[in-house]
Formats: C-alpha cells, sequence, structure tokens
C-alpha cells in the first residue's frame, strides 16, 4: 500500500515489522496484552470466529496481540508467511513434526541435533507411533534409501547442535522435494540475520526463541515459521490433513477454506488443532521480551560472529588446546557451506577439546570465572558446558559421536564481553587445568 513505510532491510524489518502504533494509546513499544480472553461484539462474530469464518482474538491459548507482533516479525525475517509461537522450542518442533506425521509414519532427520530434539525424535515420539530416520547431513543422497510411502518430512538443523556441522541445506531440500517431501529446519543456531532456510529451499523453519532471537537468555520460547512454498493441494490424497474435511471443524477443509489469505493451511491448522488441543502456547510476556531482543538481534549476530571468530584462532594458537571446531574457520570441514550459507558470520557456537581429554576438560569448566557454567547457547554473556555429561547425557556413545560429542568436548557460545577478558577467563581456566 502506498502509505505503509519500506521494511526491506533486516535491521529495518528486526525494529518495525509485525507493529503498527495504535489509534487509541499510540504506544510506540508493543505493548504485553496480559489478557486470557476477549470480548465478543455479539453471539454472530462470536460464532464466525470459532468457525473460523472471520480471523480474531479469542483465547491467549490460541492467539494473543503481543505474540501475534512476535510471529510476523519472525515470519519477516525469516521469509515465511506465517508464524506461530510456542511456550519452548521443544513445544514448537513437535508441532511442526506432529501436524503431519502422526501413528504409523514416519519422518527422516540429519542425526547432527540438539540432545532434546534427538530424545523426541528417538524416545518420546516414538511412544506416540511416530518412527524417526536418520541420515548422515553431510550425504543428502542418503535420504532416498529411506524414504518409503509412509514419510512425511525432512528435517535437518542449519548449524547442528553441538557438532556445529553446516549441511548442504540446497541439496537436502532438492531431495526432500523430489521426495514431495516438506523440508523442516531449525534455525536455532543461525538465526535469520545469519542464514534464511527459506531462502535455500526450506518450507518450514523452526526456532527456539530461548537462544538468539531473545538473545539474553531471560525466557524459554520457540516459533514455528511456514514459508506457505509447499503446495499441499498437488497431492491432496497424501495429505488430508489439509485436502479432505477435518472432523474437529465440521468436515471443513483447511486447504479451501483458507485459499482466499494464503497458503497457509499448514500454519492455521497448527493453531487451530495442535495448539489449541495442546495448550503450549506463548504467553505475551515472554513474546514482549523476545521483541526486545530482536530489536538487536542484526546488532548482536555481528558481534556474536567477531567476536567468536576472534577467539576460534586465539584458541587455535593455545598451547593448552586440542582442538577447534567453528564453522567460521577455513579448516572446518563445512567452511564452504558456512560461507554460502552464512555469508556474513558465522555465528557465536564452537566446540573444543582440551589437552588431556575430559579430565582436562572439566577443569577448565571448573575453573571460569566470567564465563557461565549453563546449559543455554545464544545468550549475550559466554557460556560454557560440557555436553557428554550434561545435554546429550541420554544418547548411546554412538549417538553421541554422530552428534560431533566427544568425551572431550566443551561447547562454547562465545557473547560480546571484550575479547581481552574473555581470553584472561580462558587462559586462566586453561591453565588452573
Ligand atoms: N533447537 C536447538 C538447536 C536448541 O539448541 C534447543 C535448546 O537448546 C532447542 C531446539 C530446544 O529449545 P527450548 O530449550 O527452547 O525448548
Amino acid at each position: 500500500m502506498a502509505d505503509e513505510p519500506q521494511m526491506k532491510g533486516m535491521s529495518t524489518r528486526s525494529l518495525h515489522a509485525g507493529h503498527a502504533v495504535d489509534d487509541e494509546h499510540k504506544s510506540r513499544a508493543v505493548p504485553i496484552y496480559a489478557t486470557s480472553s476477549f470480548t465478543f461484539d455479539n453471539t454472530q462474530h462470536a460464532a464466525d470466529l470459532f468457525n473460523l469464518r472471520q480471523f480474531g482474538n479469542i483465547y491467549s491459548r490460541l492467539m494473543n496481540p503481543t505474540v501475534d507482533v512476535l510471529e510476523k516479525r519472525v515470519a519477516s525475517l525469516e521469509g515465511g508467511a506465517a508464524g506461530l509461537g510456542f511456550a519452548s522450542g521443544m513445544a514448537a518442533i513437535q508441532a511442526a513434526i506432529c501436524t503431519i506425521c502422526h501413528a504409523g509414519q514416519n519422518f527422516v532427520s540429519g542425526t547432527s541435533l540438539y540432545g532434546g530434539t534427538h530424545s523426541l525424535f528417538t524416545h518420546t515420539l516414538k511412544q506416540l507411533g511416530i518412527e524417526v530416520r536418520y541420515f548422515d547431513p553431510a550425504d543428502p543422497a542418503s535420504i532416498d534409501g529411506l524414504v518409503d510411502e509412509n514419510t512425511r518430512l525432512v528435517y535437518a538443523e542449519t548449524i547442528g547442535n553441538p557438532k556445529w556441522d553446516v549441511p548442504d541445506l540446497a541439496a537436502i531440500a532438492d531431495k526432500a522435494h523430489a521426495h514431495k517431501l516438506p523440508f523442516v529446519v531449525d534455525n536455532t543456531s543461525a538465526s535469520p540475520a545469519l542464514c534464511r532456510p527459506i531462502e535455500h529451499g526450506a518450507d518450514v523453519v523452526v526456532h527456539s526463541t530461548t537462544k538468539y532471537l531473545g538473545g539474553h537468555g531471560v525466557h524459554v520460547g520457540g516459533m514455528v515459521i511456514d514459508s506457505a512454498n509447499f503446495k499441499w493441494a498437488d497431492d491432496p490424497d497424501k495429505w488430508p490433513e489439509f485436502c479432505a474435511p477435518n472432523d474437529a471443524y465440521h468436515g471443513m477443509v483447511f486447504e479451501e477454506a483458507l485459499r482466499g489469505v494464503g497458503n497457509v493451511a499448514y500454519a492455521i491448522h497448527m493453531r487451530t488443532n495442535w495448539l489449541r488441543d495442546t495448550g503450549a502456547a506463548m504467553s505475551p510476556f515472554a513474546a514482549f521480551l523476545f521483541i526486545q531482543g530482536i530489536e538487536t538481534l542484526p546488532l548482536r549476530m555481528k558481534a556474536h560472529s567477531e567476536n567468536a571468530m576472534r577467539i576460534a584462532g586465539w584458541l587455535h594458537e593455545h598451547d593448552a588446546v586440542e582442538w577447534v571446531n567453528y564453522p567460521g574457520l577455513p579448516s572446518h570441514k563445512d567452511y564452504a557451506n558456512a560461507k554460502k550459507y552464512m555469508p556474513d558470520g558465522q555465528g557465536g557456537l564452537m566446540t573444543f577439546g582440551v589437552k588431556g581429554g575430559k579430565a582436562a576438560g572439566e577443569a577448565l569448566v571448573n575453573n571460569v570465572k566470567l564465563i557461565s557454567h549453563l546449559a543455554n547457547i545464544g545468550d549475550a554473556k559466554t557460556l560454557v558446558i560440557h555436553p557428554a555429561s550434561t545435554t546429550h547425557a541420554q544418547l548411546n556413545e554412538d549417538a553421541q559421536r554422530a552428534a560431533g560429542v566427544a568425551p572431550e568436548t566443551l561447547r562454547l557460545s562465545v557473547g560480546y564481553e571484550d575479547f581481552d577478558d574473555l581470553t584472561a577467563d580462558l587462559d586462566q581456566a586453561l591453565r588452573a587445568g
């Protein structure tokens, strides 16, 4: 529209996308709509909202205006059509899978995963009758041997946590599409400031907003973004979720009913069925905090990437360090993919091994003073953890190795403290061991 401002750039969208100042109160910041419910104009209005004849606020388990701004903002940053907020990244991942994959069906996932995602896929989804089939993300061709008529999607992480491998997203997307399957990507570790998987063929993007999107380690949250690129209606028999009458909505066919608002049947089905029934909604307070965080996302990701690059180089040169694994280092096995998919910086996440193995690594973790020992990534502050005994402890040794976790591996999430202060802390901790 003529009177809408231009909002092409990532920084502009991080500050403005999804929010217009309201005419009545004129609040510049996004207000926190702390309400469980929204009043209806009359019974007809209520019935129209409940039966999806009209879109609008009903109840904050389904939608909330503060969460709505966040959903639109992240969708804009990712280049998607619709977003959906969740109480955590895990809730978002489960929703992304379970909206299209049900008991008796299977999906194909890269092995290089956050430990909680691996547990969800291997154990909890199995209890629901859903089978995961793992492929090596470095070998997209291996997907071919895993797909059958009950396969529903292909899944991978942009940068596998904590292997920090960078798969060839476009090649995996091509494989998924050759099998007429949607490609779901967890973009938590890169954030849309560094990589936008939809530009490389992903159909759905998921996030733990707990990490870089929030950026300050102050709340847990998750997000699913629907690109609207996957054409469910091209294969109606395969996708009855969207193309056949929905029992929970008096026989409505989502794909047909929603044609006027774009190809967003996946996102709207997820909201009106999965989110409604599981209640894993994001609170407006959480959304407000994530909105504050996203305002500085491009600046922060630049600072994380620059600091991490310097720290990786410094660790590489340190005589107490055995190896360093950071996708921005030319020695990294996926350096070419890292440069291709994240040309403006490779983020703040790395692993390294200390000479002396596991015991020496534990000594470092026990001796850091400025760096925090905790189970998170993507905070403004620098964080360290020993994955084999914590985040990935539930995986057996083979699965740990496939996920990039050796007994001695230390995971470092580099914040943007001053470089000299970080290296002073690392140096004293390396020597204390
Ligand atoms: N995806 C990745 C890559 C993660 O690192 C995490 C958490 O560490 C999650 C998903 C899960 O997110 P949350 O802790 O918000 O449930």
